[in-house]
């Protein structure tokens, strides 16, 4: 048995998945807020939770907002602040007594949809998030790459390529950064987006009703949405040349996106054919969390 936990901002869930990805289990509960040893404690109760309830010790994996840096292993980057600067993994080491691995929740969607979604059977799969934020992951054979200083995948705070005259002026990020992706291809981005083009207050999710219904700007706001993600993709296939790029995250949803967008993405692509493909994630909402169980990956059952 594998435990996956999903830290995120207003909630901490676990599941249990037997050697097949079956789950066997799954608990979630409120995150403590702003208390970074209630969080720990609260981690610490639901793998107990599980352990009872399955009858045996199972390796731990855990997707968090942020990561670990590499050179001191404290935490950085997660919304979630009270975990910045903190040495999450080895606090959770030492209280659960056992080697936990942790990624980030852009991690752990590539890995969930590499091992047995979207992306399964594929050799390089790129997992995206696009959400309240921009994250991704690669998986290459199966194994997750981390990068030399841990930001493998992390393309959000890149400058989105190519802008052309509707992407300027350049958004400026809270990163400290001007014209990052994550400022065009998140949720309040396509909303800021629409705002700024069409005035109103339409969150994404109302901007994609309102276009199906027929409405000319928001149809011109997702048209804008699809070219930018295509550019911003292109780049990535150039760089990796993924077999499979899975979508998770809220505008995943987006059922357009998957015809649109590669219609789109070819002039961007240094290939006479393209053979990548897009997808939505097969797990859904709950790819973060199976992905950190996956952490310890298929055949390393026993350890
Ligand atoms: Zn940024």
């Amino acid at each position: 048995m594998r435990l996956g936990i999903d830290l995120g901002g207003t909630k901490i869930e676990i599941v249990a998945l037997a050697g097949d990805g079956r789950e066997v289990l799954r608990r979630r509960v409120p995150t403590p807020q702003g208390d970074y040893r209630a969080t720990l404690e609260a981690i610490a109760e639901l793998v107990t939770f599980a352990e009872t309830r399955i009858g045996e010790r199972a390796s731990v994996g855990i997707g968090t907002p942020g990561s670990l840096s590499r050179l001191d292993g404290f935490m950085r980057n997660a919304n979630s602040t009270c975990l910045n600067g903190k040495p999450l993994r080895r606090d959770l080491e030492t209280l659960l007594e056992r080697e936990v691995r942790l990624a980030n929740d852009a991690n752990c969607l590539a890995i969930s949809e590499a091992t047995d979604g979207a992306g399964a059977g594929a050799e390089t799969v790129f997992g995206i998030i696009l959400g309240t934020g921009v994250g991704g992951g690669v998986v290459v054979g199966g194994r997750l790459l981390i990068g030399a200083n841990g930001i493998a995948g992390e393309w959000g705070h890149s400058p989105l390529p190519l802008p052309v005259a509707d992407d300027l002026p350049l958004p400026a990020c809270y990163c400290g950064r001007h014209g990052c992706i994550e400022t065009y291809l998140s949720g309040p981005a396509l909303a800021a987006d629409h705002a700024r083009r069409h005035g109103g207050t339409l969150n994404a999710q109302q901007i994609a009703d309102a276009a199906r219904a027929g409405d000319r700007s928001c149809e011109a706001s997702l048209q804008r949405f699809e070219a930018r993600l295509a550019r911003a993709l292109g780049t990535v296939i150039n760089l990796i040349d993924p077999d499979v790029i899975v979508l998770g995250g809220g505008l995943s949803k987006l059922e357009r996106l998957y015809s649109n967008v590669p219609a789109r993405w070819a002039e961007h692509i240094f290939s006479d054919h393209i053979l990548t493909r897009l997808r939505p994630a097969r797990h859904g909402d709950s790819s973060g969390v199976r992905g950190a169980a996956w952490l310890w990956p298929a055949g390393a059952n026993k350890r």
